[in-house]
């Protein structure tokens, strides 16, 4: 390609709009322009990109046995409420009527649509397993839009469906995947670790996310210094904490005037904190949840949700606080009617002796508070969040953490969709079994941000071959200077035939102008043809992320010897 030709608009300064890196060199490389927010155009350079990782995963799906097909973006609401998902969804959904007046939306992901199709036509065990994918846009409408391609609104997704008569296939399934993401990331030459992650009200361990290791991710994890655990702080459980007995003293009401803080309270009655119970409420659509964990513990929400079997929370109101006869800050599991909220309380609470919490009432706390004589929870189980340092709960390490971008995940459904929607086959004895499910997904357009969030420096990006736009730019750097400017076109030429990736800057700029912008671009290897390395009988090569400059003489083989190094890179 002549970079003369091309729709690369590089900008020169970093676009205020972008906070993340990989937003940032997305807009100055001229790789993408923003349509309206969450929603962005791919010029030429980020189409490219997007199509060798969407080849990727192409090969490697099919090399697993998936098939590919394409099913509509737009879906018909009826399979949704068939589900029960059309209102669960939430406004998140982008709903839309056609000129019938019916409801429709965009798909932000198509279980429901696949089961559909599937269930029309499988009938029988002798059709099953069966693995059908789609590479395709979805759409969501995200709370908060941002970073650029790590969470917009219209963003690419491989989705794939496994189909099987029992779990033993299912477990297949699943690992299959597994393995063929991992070989997706490996060679997208990504740094990432599959953790384990929540699934929600299915529960069990039927979900590994695929985290890229990044300080501008948006997601938490947790891994083990001394064994293989890892998983999304969302999911890491923990072992309840034992604590040594004590005498159960009498329960008392103290007065805390100003102390609405766990520690401002603790600083008061001089009380260690682990002394202390501290509250988290939140309104739901199961009504008001009362939320209690060890004063230096935190709440993981998302265990909170998967305990009560909620759809969604927010911190709570005043007036739902009130209700209930409690109040902010004040807060306490003591005398809490349990028709009025839903108390939990973290496992590792109910072992507590003596502890001070809030005594819904403003200005005081109770002391000597016990678990199980004074207050009985609704449900108690392990609802806090891990911390680096927490023990591993598979070998009692200790966990540290990091933050990682979900690049992709797989998904036991289990017969949560097939069940809903009645997809049945027949098995060997002509008895009627739901088929059993697995989801799996790769955000394609996540995973181009999130390589360049890992592979970038203080002059743009750096692509890893297998995914990189082109793999050479050849730059002449005197295009006043015939013989030098003829030589280049004449490399260009011989890399391009010999299958080379390679764009020729064959603009009328300065020199430094094509650097920085083969720089920012982030082309593996830069061909530099000038009449003083000529005279030399070289050109220079140059690796965007060693920085190791070769000078290959232009009397040999200089073209296998280009190719020689990329394959090294
Ligand atoms: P997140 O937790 O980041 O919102 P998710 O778990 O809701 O993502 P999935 O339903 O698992 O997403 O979708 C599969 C993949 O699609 C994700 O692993 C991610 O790579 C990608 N993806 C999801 N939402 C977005 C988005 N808003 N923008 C870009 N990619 C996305
Ligand atoms: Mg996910």
């Amino acid at each position: 390609m002549r970079f003369s030709k091309m729709l690369v608009p590089t900008l020169r300064d970093v676009p205020a709009e972008a906070e993340v890196v990989s937003h940032q060199l997305l807009l100055r490389a001229g790789f993408m322009r923003k349509s309206t927010g969450g929603m962005y155009s791919y010029l030429p350079m980020a189409w490219r990109v997007l199509k060798k990782i969407e080849n990727i995963v192409r090969e490697e799906m099919d090399a697993s046995g998936a098939q590919e097909i394409m099913m509509p973006i737009m879906q018909p609401a009826e399979i949704w409420q068939e589900s029960g998902r059309w209102g669960a969804y939430g406004a998140e959904m982008i709903r839309l009527k056609d000129r019938h007046n019916r409801e429709y939306c965009l798909g932000p992901t198509h279980e429901e649509m696949v089961t559909t199709l599937i269930k029309g036509d499988v009938r029988s065990y002798r059709q099953l397993p069966l693995h059908v994918y789609q590479i395709q846009d979805k759409f969501r409408d995200e709370r908060r839009p941002r970073f650029g391609l790590m969470r917009s609104r219209d963003f690419i997704m491989e989705d794939g469906y496994s189909f099987d008569r029992d779990e033993a296939g299912l477990d297949v399934a699943y690992k299959t995947m597994y393995d063929a993401y991992t070989r997706v990331f490996n060679r997208c030459g990504l740094k990432f670790r599959p953790v384990e992650a929540d699934s929600g009200a299915i529960g069990g361990s039927g979900s590994h996310e695929f985290m890229v290791i990044a300080d501008s991710g948006e997601a938490e994890i947790v891994y083990c210094n001394d064994c293989d655990y890892a998983a999304n702080v969302e999911k890491a459980e923990l072992h309840t904490i034992k604590t040594a007995d004590e005498a159960a003293l009498p329960l008392e009401k103290v007065e805390t005037p100003h102390c609405k803080t766990i520690a401002e309270v603790c600083e008061f009655l001089k009380l260690p904190v682990e002394k202390s119970v501290k509250a988290v409420a939140y309104d739901s659509d199961k009504g008001l949840i009362l939320c209690f964990v060890r004063g230096d513990h935190e709440v993981n929400e998302v265990k909170v949700i998967n305990a009560v079997g909620a759809t969604e929370v927010e911190m709570a109101a005043e007036e739902s606080l009130a209700k209930a006869g409690t109040v902010g800050g004040y807060m306490g599991p003591v005398g809490i009617d349990l028709d009025k909220a839903t108390v939990v309380v973290d496992q590792s609470v109910m072992e507590m002796h003596n502890v001070c919490c809030g005594a819904n009432e403003e200005g005081y706390h109770m002391i000597n508070v016990n678990p199980g004589r004074d207050f009985k929870p609704s449900i108690v189980t392990d609802i806090r969040l891990i911390q680096a340092g927490d023990p591993c709960p598979h070998c009692g390490g200790k966990v540290s953490k990091a933050r990682g971008i979900e690049v992709g995940q797989v998904f036991k459904l289990f017969t949560k969709y097939s069940k809903a929607m009645n997809a049945t086959y027949l098995d060997e004895n002509g008895k009627e079994n739901p088929m059993v499910m697995g989801c799996y997904g790769i955000g394609v357009s996540r995973t181009m941000a999130a390589t360049i969030e890992q592979n970038n420096d203080k002059d743009g990006m750096i692509w890893p071959v297998a995914i990189a736009p082109f793999h050479v730019v050849v730059v002449p750097v005197n295009t006043k200077d015939a013989e030098s400017t003829a030589k280049a076109e004449e490399i260009y030429e011989n890399l391009r035939k010999a299958g080379v990736e390679v764009v020729i800057d064959d603009r009328n700029e300065r020199p430094g102008v094509k650097f920085k912008d083969a720089d920012l671009i982030g082309y593996p290897l830069r061909v530099v043809v000038g009449p003083k390395t000529l005279a030399a009988g070289n050109i220079e090569v140059k690796a965007r992320r060693t920085g190791e400059v070769r000078m290959l003489p232009v009397t040999e083989d200089y073209v296998a010897a280009i190719k020689e190094w990329l394959q090294a890179l």
